[in-house]
């Protein structure tokens, strides 16, 4: 999810009423290790995604490819590659199918390494980009694994009207959401992968959020306000779902018009200038969550 300022946060500076999970020991990792077992050609299909791949190294002089996506034929070696290549990814836009379709669930399929080297990229990604959310389906890997990071920089006002408080670093693994309460919140939201744009999109204001994190520990809590949002703007992705499927089409705008005009903590503005009323409820189909307040 992009962070709707102009400027780069100072994320050293960053203020939080949470350790950051990143600063701690990790625990070990009790995923189960990858089984490397044939795969049939329809997998094979579905784990190669020659996108990310091909936008990287179809300009290599390595004669190895001449011009072709290297042979990707599990989620391992897809990984691999990503991580041999650029810091930060390249983040996918809209217009991939990779995030057109669900991502499958995590299950295992990568070593500890590998695990470790994806969640560090995607956090290099979703820092640099930057942004306060990136699902791994936005650099090209179809697995139902988020991660979230949010300094919350910006004027108090908009801060308390927004209910957006800091949130340190953390992963979702296999999240999913439901509504834990009948509130509706609708405000500008942008997404790195459908990058210069913004939208009013409704979303629950408290979900109950359930899955694991990265060690395989089982979540099950309650989030609200703005990583309430941000929660179910990634999962959205694991889900096939970009947040303007759930936006009102009239207020989108161009990032230099939400910053020029609509950055007052509330979009009323934006709805009577734009012609638009205030969504009072989620909009969009179902994915596999349930959004039904
Ligand atoms: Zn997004």
């Amino acid at each position: 999810m992009a962070l709707p300022v102009r400027h780069r946060p100072d994320l050293a500076a960053a203020t939080s009423p949470v350790p950051a999970r990143a600063a701690e020991p990790r625990p070990h990792v009790r995923w189960p290790a990858p089984v490397r077992r044939s795969r049939s050609d329809a997998e094979r299909t579905q784990w190669t995604h020659p996108t990310v791949i091909s936008s990287e190294v179809l300009e290599s002089e390595d004669p190895k490819w001449q011009g072709k996506a290297p042979p990707v034929t599990s989620l391992g070696d897809l990984v691999d590659t990503l991580l041999a290549g650029a810091s930060p990814a390249p983040i996918v836009t809209a217009g991939d199918p990779v995030l057109r379709r669900p991502a499958l669930p995590y299950d295992g399929q990568l070593s500890a390494a590998q695990l470790d080297g994806l969640l560090a990229l995607m956090r290099t990604t979703m820092n640099e980009a930057p942004g306060v959310g990136l699902a791994a389906p936005q650099i090209g890997v179809p697995l139902r694994i988020a991660v979230i990071e949010d300094p919350a920089p910006g004027p108090a006002e908009v801060l308390r009207a927004r209910r957006r408080v800091p949130q340190p670093f953390r992963v979702l693994v296999n999240p999913r959401y439901e509504a834990a309460g009948p509130g509706v919140a609708a405000f500008f939201e942008g997404c790195l992968s459908v990058p210069g744009w913004q939208a009013v999109t409704a979303r629950l204001e408290r979900v109950r959020l359930r899955g694991q994190d990265e060690t395989g520990r089982e979540l099950d809590e309650v989030a609200e306000g703005w990583p309430a949002r941000i929660v179910q703007h990634e999962t959205d992705h694991l889900d096939g779902m970009l947040y303007l499927d759930r936006a009102e089409m009239r207020s989108l705008s161009a990032n230099a018009h939400v910053l020029d005009r609509w950055s007052q903590p509330t979009p009323e503005a934006a709805a009577e200038a734009l012609g638009f009323s205030l969504p009072t409820s989620v909009q969009g189909r179902a994915g596999s969550t349930s959004t039904t307040p």
